[in-house]
């Protein structure tokens, strides 16, 4: 079994709620088990401003597919959620980003890892430090550091 980090984001239709359902979906996904979810969290939009504020998490998962295959039952969950593929930072109902497999290093036309933006955005890296308060990124450094350098955005814990 592989250790994989999972980000989720969704800001349309209950966003508390379609995160909170994705993490069931991450442990029927097959040859896969949810081993940590985070604490949901908020945050305010980057790009387009004029949108409401996401919901944040990151899932711990161990599974047996390979990164690609992992990668397309993670699409087909955002299917599932009514995504629609639009601009890039546009509203969403649910976004699920394969930030870390191991400390696989790729990049194909399909598949970057680690996630390409994940070191520089606070509601992935905050998430993923309560999960793995030691963890470092693969050709970027210890998260926790990354973390300190995007210390402007704002990013809280959801109550309750
Ligand atoms: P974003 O999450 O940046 O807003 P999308 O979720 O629409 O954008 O993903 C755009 C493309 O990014 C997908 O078609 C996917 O193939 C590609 N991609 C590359 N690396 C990754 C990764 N590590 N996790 C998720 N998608 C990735
Ligand atoms: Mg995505």
């Amino acid at each position: 079994m592989s250790l994989a980090y999972v980000g989720m984001g969704s800001n349309l239709d209950g966003p508390q709620r379609q995160v909170t359902q994705a993490f069931s979906e991450l442990d029927a996904i097959p040859r896969t088990r949810l081993v940590k979810r985070s604490s949901l969290y908020r945050s305010e939009p980057i790009g387009h401003a004029d949108q409401p504020e996401f919901v944040n998490a990151v899932a711990a998962i161990d599974t047996s597919l390979a990164p690609e295959g992992l990668l397309g039952e993670l699409q087909a969950i955002e299917a599932r959620h009514g995504r629609r593929r639009g601009l890039p930072n546009a509203p969403r109902t649910l976004d699920l980003d394969l930030l870390l497999y191991e400390d696989r290093v790729v990049a194909s036309p399909r598949l970057t890892l680690p996630h390409p933006r994940m070191h520089e955005r606070a509601f992935v890296l905050r998430p993923l430090l309560e999960l793995a308060p030691g963890i470092s990124i693969p050709g970027r450094g210890p998260a926790a550091e990354l973390l300190a350098a995007c210390a402007a955005q704002r990013v809280a814990k959801c109550d309750g």
